[in-house]
């Protein structure tokens, strides 16, 4: 069984405590290998690697930087089957998934920042002939950055890639339920020589070693990916010591299609915007709203396509719907379902834990699941199930599913299906969310600032907004006269 390690101050290392976690293969509910169980000890180490390589790493010129990014990118495409084979078997999503999203993605950041940070530039004001005034960004210090299961790697590096790019050191905490592809990002940065220090990776529980990379005083930027419950638990300890902070955090996306859209492709999207990576993506759309007139043709194709999805071992090239990732989120999704039912849903179809044969047996699948019958206000309707499970709703007017729509405490993602074009913008004007995808889902420009409003967290990626982000403005007037 293999052992994973820290990554700290460039050497893989056992955690102090010597002590280690179990870790899953979700598709065949057993353990698999074995992470450190690290605590303060750890990122105590951790960060001091980090401190200490920081003056340095922090005046490297920009294209040398560039140049390590640009070769842990090509590292990662180089290992490509190795890192999505390992992204598959860790999280239970389909292999063919990991190899063409995950994975290329995270090569995908490194690339985006390799040369994002050549183009950086910053802000000068002159004040006529008084005065003339330039804006310095230089880098925060350590950054701690924590991420989420649903899309290791791929959201492990959307934080790290930017943060050593603008120059700071990091500290990272990859989600202990998938905690793989972050050793073997460990392994491939000791290849790239990338310096000792200006990444470490401390593998471990979030209340013990994310809450210790959160409250270290060394630690003077936090850019967190996960559940709002933690972002909010993250702030309470970050906010009254005045950290920058990321959080990007939980969702209840809308889907809203009207019936003047483009029926096939609606269909088709909304397949994926429903059931990709077992519906466990913040961006995946879980409240489908149908203008009344199409409704019931809209259900019935719906629910046909949904009934036909392959729910199989992730490595198998048919199957289109894995494990969800724990025992434990299996059981939280399938206690919505009951949920659903008690306010009056009607299951279309799924509902259940699905049985795949042989050695996967005991893995966490759940069929894909269709509820219809809910009113907009309810439980289901407004909390965050993250599995492979959505609701359907009809509407006959825009002003009352635009409430439906900004009804629930999240605001991160929403799709709209209209060939009208000055109602699409309309729209898209009027939703409370991040982001809104107008006849398509998950159709990404790296450019693009990515994040939510109200409880779907604070600040943006992407782009230029997390060079911002891991920067300090430091404005300069000199006076000419
Ligand atoms: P989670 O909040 O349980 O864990 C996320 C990370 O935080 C993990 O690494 C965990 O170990 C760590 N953590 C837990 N407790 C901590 C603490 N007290 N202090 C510091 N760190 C702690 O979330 P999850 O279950 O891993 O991920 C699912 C959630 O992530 C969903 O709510 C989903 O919507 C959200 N998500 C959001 C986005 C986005 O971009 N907005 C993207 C992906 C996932």
């Amino acid at each position: 069984m293999q052992t994973l390690k820290n990554y700290i101050n460039g050497e893989l290392l056992e955690p102090v405590s010597k002590q280690y976690l179990d870790n899953y293969d979700p598709s065949r509910g057993k353990v698999y290998s074995l992470i450190p169980n690290s605590d303060e000890r750890d990122v105590e180490l951790a960060v001091k690697a980090a401190h200490e390589a920081f003056p340095a790493w922090s005046v490297t010129p920009k294209d040398v930087r560039s140049q390590y990014l640009l070769k842990i990118a090509s590292l990662i495409e180089q290992n490509l089957d190795k890192l999505a084979r390992a992204e598959s078997l860790d999280n239970g999503k389909p292999l063919h998934l990991a190899k063409t999203v995950d994975i290329p993605r995270a090569a995908a950041n490194f690339h985006f920042y390799g040369t994002g940070i050549l183009h950086y530039a910053a802000h000068a004001h002159s004040m006529e002939d008084t005065a003339i005034n330039y804006t310095l960004r230089q880098p925060v210090g350590v950054a701690g950055c924590i991420s989420p299961w649903n899309l290791p790697l791929y959201l492990f590096s959307w934080k790290i890639a930017p943060a050593l790019a603008a120059g700071c050191t990091v500290v990272a905490k990859p989600s202990e339920v998938t905690p793989m592809t972050a050793y073997l990002l460990s392994e491939i940065c000791i290849e790239a020589g990338l310096p000792k220090g200006v990444l470490n990776i401390v593998h471990g529980l979030g209340p013990k070693v994310g809450n210790a990379i959160v409250s270290n005083t060394k630690v003077p930027v936090i850019s967190f990916t996960g559940g709002t419950k933690t972002g909010a638990h993250i702030a309470s300890i970050a906010a009254p010591m005045f950290k920058k902070m990321s959080l990007e955090l939980g969702g209840k996306n809308p889907n809203i299609i009207f019936a003047d859209c483009d029926y096939q492709k609606m269909l088709s999207t909304t397949m994926l915007s429903s059931f990709a990576n077992q519906g466990q993506i913040c961006l995946c759309g879980s409240r489908i709203f149908v203008e009344r007139s199409i409704y019931d043709t809209f259900k019935a194709d719906f629910v046909e396509k949904t009934k036909k999805l392959v729910i199989g071992a992730p490595l198998d090239d048919k199957t289109k719907i894995g494990a969800v990732v724990s025992e434990s989120h299996m059981e939280k999704i399938l206690s919505y379902v009951e949920l659903a039912k008690q306010e009056g849903g009607i299951v279309l179809c799924g509902g259940k834990r699905a049985k795949v044969d042989g050695e996967f047996a005991n893995g966490y699948y759940i069929e894909p699941t269709i509820i219809e019958g809910l009113p907009y206000s309810c439980r289901t309707n407004q909390e965050e199930i993250f599995g492979p499970v959505v609701t359907i709703t009809p509407f006959d007017t825009e002003e009352e599913v635009m409430t439906y729509a900004n009804s629930t405490i999240y605001g991160l993602a929403s799709t709209v299906w209209t060939q009208d074009i000055t109602k699409a913008n309309r729209v898209a004007m009027n939703l409370h969310t991040g982001i809104v995808w107008v006849n398509c889902w998950l159709l990404r420009d790296l450019r693009t600032p990515f994040g939510g409003v109200k409880s779907s967290g604070v600040g943006r990626e992407g782009g230029f907004e997390a060079l911002d982000f891991f920067t300090e403005p430091k404005n300069v007037c000199v006076k000419l006269k």
